[in-house]
């Protein structure tokens, strides 16, 4: 059998032996039946909720950190990365941003990136924060903060996945999106302003794109770690354009 004939086999195998099975959900408690049990999709082990949880967070059952929970270790790690500005790891973390801002090419309008894939959609946010002037620092003062809300989490997912997917989140919601506003007359004579607000979608691989050039961008920071506690008084609105939802 020929390779490519041997996985449109496996593929018809996984797609009919699923949809006989009836499996559940391996969440524990979760009625649903399995994606490929429905026969919609190829998921054996998970129902599309916690697919689609997954998708969305890094994680089948942990959610996003909140905004108001990064903030107080957000601004710890903005001052520290000053203070240490000259030390060679931050100044070698600071190249790996500066780097990735400089081969991201031009900026795309987020009106524009349907069809574009998540590798390119994730250079384009880059690009956004490169068109910004966001400082370098900033996202891997993300980096930092993120580091320490998980290592502080009572009840952390230390899996790899969810830590890219939420440093992804991060520098998805930093680059923002776009967003256009005009003046239309109406029969009257009133003027109108319309505003269109577009905000990519915080999901998929785009994030673990985002996530995994952030990590190794930042992995010299690690030490910088061990002292960083969460600030004392969180400021009430320290992030940047926070009404847009993680
Ligand atoms: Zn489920």
């Amino acid at each position: 059998m020929t390779l490519p004939s041997k996985r449109k086999a496996d593929l018809r195998r996984r797609l009919t032996a699923g949809a006989d099975e009836h499996r559940k959900c391996a969440i524990i408690g979760c009625p649903c039946p399995t994606t490929a049990s429905r026969g919609s999709g190829l998921n054996r082990l998970y129902c599309r909720r916690h697919e689609e949880h997954h998708e969305r967070h890094g994680s089948y059952l942990k959610s996003s950190y909140s905004a108001a929970q990064l903030a107080p270790y957000r601004a710890a790690a903005l001052r520290t990365l000053r203070e240490y500005q000259k030390d060679t790891r931050v100044h070698r973390a600071r190249l790996g941003i500066e780097t990735l801002y400089a081969a991201a090419g031009m900026p795309v309008d987020a009106f524009r990136l349907r069809g574009l894939s998540p590798e390119e959609r994730a250079r384009a946010a880059w690009a956004r924060l490169r068109q910004d002037k966001v400082d370098p620092l900033v996202p891997l003062s993300e980096w930092l903060a993120l580091s320490a809300v998980i290592r502080d989490d009572s009840q952390p997912d230390h899996r790899n996945e969810f830590r890219l997917v939420q440093a992804g989140k991060l520098i998805h919601r930093l680059a923002g999106g776009s967003h256009r506003r005009w003046e239309r007359e109406r029969p009257g004579g009133a003027v109108e302003v319309i505003e269109l607000h577009r905000y990519p979608a915080s999901r998929g691989r785009v994030l673990r794109h985002l996530g995994e050039r952030l990590d190794r961008a930042a992995e010299t920071l690690e030490p910088l770690l061990s002292d960083l506690r969460a600030a004392e008084a969180p400021p009430r609105q320290s992030a940047r354009k926070s009404s847009q939802p993680l």
